[in-house]
């Protein structure tokens, strides 16, 4: 199994050489190929997503991302911007849904920002669309009015189409999990969202054992802080899911923690941490490789058929969790401070 090795920018190139530490102890029969992307491909050949790295994208069967983004590149025109890459990529690959799960390892229930009678045994997984709404709508822009100001607009679209696939990624991940599905949008207000409650509504009479709720978005904000526990999982499109998606990730105490899977029709994906190329932490072996090393697990588990596998390396990140190893941003006093490489081998360790 050949996978895409896109390590990108920032902390990329420190976690994902820890996933890959993680992954090569497995043994076995991976096959990695690295190419540059984001700030490091538009060094490399002038485009954030280059040919060759989209070409070898294309062919692999899976893909682990690290993150892109670096200030070094914010003045450059918005096609050649490292963020342009992660774009490019879901939409070439036609990856429409992307998988976030928050959960609360038990050991670090004191490291999120709520009490922990409310965060405790949290295990909520966010559903989120991610090649369509406001991000991809067009027309978009900056215009001169009539009275000559400026105004920036942008369009929110959605066909039924798109609607009716991220539903059913959504339904069926329930199905796997406590079978409860909230989908979320801001229909009292948006014609876009009246399609997405009647769409998702609709597709709820093929799924007759999943208890299906709708909530308005800022409700659901509004209860994700308040009583995370009550959901399972949470369906939503592409701008609503990048927000609260962030927002499940504070409950779990880290940004650091957390891995995500963006999946096209047939499950090939593209594996990544949800955080971003943290620039003010990059090249001092101090960011945490976890999201990335669990990104890997998830990579074993829906795109590579090695389930096995992929619950061995969380039982070892569990493992390393428990016997006290903490990167500085899910430190508490007591336990063992490490760098990003010793956590990368605590793990590879625990196996
Ligand atoms: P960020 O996620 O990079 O960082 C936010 C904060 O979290 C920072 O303080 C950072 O130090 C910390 N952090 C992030 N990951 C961490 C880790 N693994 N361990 C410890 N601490 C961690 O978000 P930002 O600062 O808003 O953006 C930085 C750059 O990343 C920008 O260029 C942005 O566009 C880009 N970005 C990329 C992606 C992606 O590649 N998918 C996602 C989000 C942001």
């Amino acid at each position: 199994m050949k996978i895409a090795v896109l390590p990108g920018d920032g902390i990329g190139r420190e976690i994902v050489a820890q996933a890959l530490r993680v992954l090569q102890r497995l043994e076995l029969p991976l096959e990695f190929e690295q190419a540059p992307v984001g700030g490091a491909g538009y060094e490399a050949a002038g485009d954030p997503l280059p040919a060759a790295t989209l070409a070898l994208a294309k062919a692999a069967d899976a893909i682990l991302f690290g993150a892109v983004g670096d200030p070094r590149y914010d003045a450059l025109e918005r096609a050649k911007r490292p963020e342009q890459a992660i774009l490019g990529l879901r939409k070439a690959l036609g990856l429409f849904a992307n998988l976030r799960p928050a959960q609360v390892h038990e050991e670090l229930t004191q490291a999120s920002a709520l009490r922990p009678e409310i965060v405790g045994g949290l295990d909520i997984l966010i559903v989120r669309e991610l090649t369509g709404d406001i991000y991809f709508g067009e027309p978009k822009g900056i215009r001169r009015t009539d009275t000559g100001e400026r105004e920036g607009f942008d369009t929110m679209r959605y066909r039924e189409s798109e609607i009716r696939r991220i539903a059913r990624v959504a339904f069926e991940a329930a199905r796997k999990r406590k079978r409860k599905l909230c989908s979320v949008d801001k229909a009292n207000v948006l014609e876009t969202s009246q399609l997405w409650r009647e769409v998702v509504a609709a597709e709820a009479k093929t799924y007759p054992d999943i208890a299906l709720q709708h909530m308005y978005v800022d409700n659901c904000a509004m209860q994700l802080v308040r009583e995370p526990k009550q959901f399972d999982v949470i369906v939503t499109g592409n701008l609503f899911g990048d927000i609260l998606s962030d927002e499940a990730s504070m409950l779990t105490g880290s940004i650091g923690m957390l891995p995500s899977a963006s999946l096209d029709a047939s499950g090939k994906g593209l594996y990544e941490p949800i955080h971003g190329s943290a620039p003010d932490i990059a090249g001092r072996d101090v960011a945490n490789p976890l999201a990335t090393i669990l990104s890997a697990a998830m990579m074993l588990r829906y795109s590579l058929g090695h389930p096995d596998a992929a619950e061995r390396i969380e039982r070892a990140v569990g493992r390393a969790l428990r016997e006290g190893y903490r990167t500085a941003d899910i430190y508490t006093a007591g336990a063992r401070k490490v760098g990003t490489q010793e956590m990368g081998e605590a793990v590879a360790a625990r196996l």
